[in-house]
């Protein structure tokens, strides 16, 4: 990695003064490279420096700097794409061909947002009192933005783009494993001209550092992504301050698949579904909802298919599933798959660990399970997938619509209408009919119920990082008319 500091504060690269932290390859169980994190102190200056960066340049103003800087940023980024998306997969075990995409979605929504902010347009009327009303759109001020490990740079960047579009000053916290594109995003990001102290890079784990940059009473907005505990406690922080934010959280998203669907092709989303990204995915389609007409022949389907991914080395452009991401995760998932096991669940495939080295386990496959089962309402974050079936539609509706999540949702079927209906009786924020996890860039994404507050992409992840204003004017002071006295 070319930088040997790993903090970005006030438009300097600095030593982290916390604790130092080997980063693993998940793929070799090698140290990638090791980081020197932020102490308490450091990301107290972090917001100091956003703080004295949002009073004191124009960043907040300056509408054609801000997209220059956003353009800049996306065209380096793309040049970069190969190396980026390497050091992506290196550090996260997902196989390229997904990191490659995730390097240019980034770039597409750092041109969205900047193309957004250079077309906004405010509104303005004039009223029946002959005043004129305007609403205006504000920056909110400091953000901190923390996110997950599952895709380091990419759920940054749906927070970075549109926070920075808006003219707001920024602390960025990735995950604490996986830090790697972001140093490499933040050099691109000094190429491009950010000002001192408008973008902050700060390293480091949950408690102290997170909880500093979301306790912190010089933070106007915290923008989080990821697990729905971590977003409760963040939540009740921001609370008692009023102070805005944005959760975006976990989920346990059905997939229905009713009896008209092609099988062979429902069986084919399903795998992409449930295991693209090692089935690490907030929307992975973890509950398979299956209509019982068809349930043997996509069973059939499904184990064939699910027994010829080819498990492997992420660096390989043939590869469709690598190692999940660290060692507790796989105890994690592990453990769960003893739970399903132990409620009664049976193991239709998956779960064996795969060679000596790297974090590898086979995609599991769960059947005979029934709602109030541990491995059907948690989120396991794995490639770990249960299979229910359902007769009627409001059975699948009631069996999709039946934990605390409410993030995604998708239905397979020949026809578009009933799947239609379907969909508009699932609480979700994302349903794809006859597709499965592609996010848009302009459509927004988010939670119902348990899955978060807010939504991201789109205008509305625009709106997020902004503060609505009305003004209300009149060209001159006029007599008000309405006391009894006279002027
Ligand atoms: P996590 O909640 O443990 O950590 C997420 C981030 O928060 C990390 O950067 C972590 O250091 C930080 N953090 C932890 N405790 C904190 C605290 N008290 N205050 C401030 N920051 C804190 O989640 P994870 O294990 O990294 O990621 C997995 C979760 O993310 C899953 O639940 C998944 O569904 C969710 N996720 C959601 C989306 C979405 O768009 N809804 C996308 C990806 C992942």
């Amino acid at each position: 990695m070319h930088q040997d500091k790993h903090l970005y504060l006030n438009g300097q690269w600095v030593n982290g003064e916390g604790l130092t932290r080997q980063i693993i390859n998940p793929a070799t169980e090698e140290i990638l490279t090791t980081i020197k994190e932020a102490s308490k102190e450091q990301a107290e200056d972090a917001v100091t420096y956003a703080a004295q960066a949002f009073q004191q340049t124009d960043w907040a103003v300056n509408k054609e700097k801000r997209i220059k800087v956003l353009k800049t940023a996306a065209g380096l980024l793309e040049e970069s794409a190969d190396e980026v998306a390497r050091l992506e997969t290196l550090n996260t075990g997902k196989p390229i061909r997904e990191a490659i995409l995730d390097i240019y979605d980034s770039a597409a929504c750092l041109r969205y947002y900047a193309d957004l902010m250079s077309q906004a347009e405010f509104w303005k009327k004039e009223m029946e009192d002959g005043t004129v009303s305007e609403v205006r759109k504000e920056p909110i001020g400091v953000c901190s933005l923390i996110v997950p490990w599952n895709f380091p740079l990419l759920l940054g960047m749906w927070k970075i783009a549109p926070a920075l579009a808006a003219g707001n000053t920024v602390i960025y916290k990735p995950s604490e494993i996986t830090p790697v594109t972001a140093l490499k995003f933040t050099e691109i990001l000094e190429k491009s001209g950010v000002p001192a102290g408008v973008f902050n890079l700060v390293l480091g784990e949950g408690d102290p550092i997170g909880q500093t940059l979301v306790s912190s009473e010089k933070v106007d907005k915290v923008s989080f992504t990821g697990g729905s505990e971590t977003g409760r406690k963040i939540n009740q922080e921001c609370a008692g301050s009023f102070k805005r934010v944005s959760l975006e959280l976990g989920g346990k998203s059905p997939l229905i698949v009713l009896e008209d669907a092609d099988i062979k092709l429902a069986a084919e989303w399903a795998i992409f579904g449930s295991f693209f990204n090692q089935g690490e995915v907030c929307v992975a389609s973890s509950r398979l909802l299956v209509h019982e007409n068809i349930y043997e022949e996509f069973i059939a389907e499904l184990l064939e298919k699910v027994k010829n991914l080819k498990i492997g080395d992420p660096l390989k452009e043939e590869t469709d599933f690598g190692p999940v991401i660290s060692e507790q995760h796989l105890r994690k998932i592990e453990d769960y798959i003893k739970i399903g096991k132990a409620e009664g669940a049976e193991c239709l495939y998956g779960g064996e660990r795969v060679g000596s080295k790297g974090l590898y386990i086979t995609p599991v496959i769960f059947s005979n399970v029934n709602q109030n089962m541990r491995i059907v309402q948690e989120e396991i974050f794995g490639p770990v997938v249960t299979i229910q079936t359902f007769n009627t539609e409001q059975e699948a509706i009631e069996l999709a619509n039946g934990t605390r999540f409410g993030l995604a949702a998708g239905v397979l079927s020949a026809d578009a209408e009933k799947a239609d209906r379907i969909a508009s009786q699932i609480k979700a924020g994302t349903i794809w009919i006859n597709s499965y996890h592609t996010p848009y860039v302009e459509a927004p994404w988010g939670g119902y119920k348990q899955s978060g507050i807010g939504r991201e992409l789109g205008p509305q992840g625009l709106d997020g990082f902004m503060e609505t204003k009305h003004i209300n004017k009149k060209e001159h002071l006029e007599p008000l008319n309405w006391y009894t006295f006279k002027n």
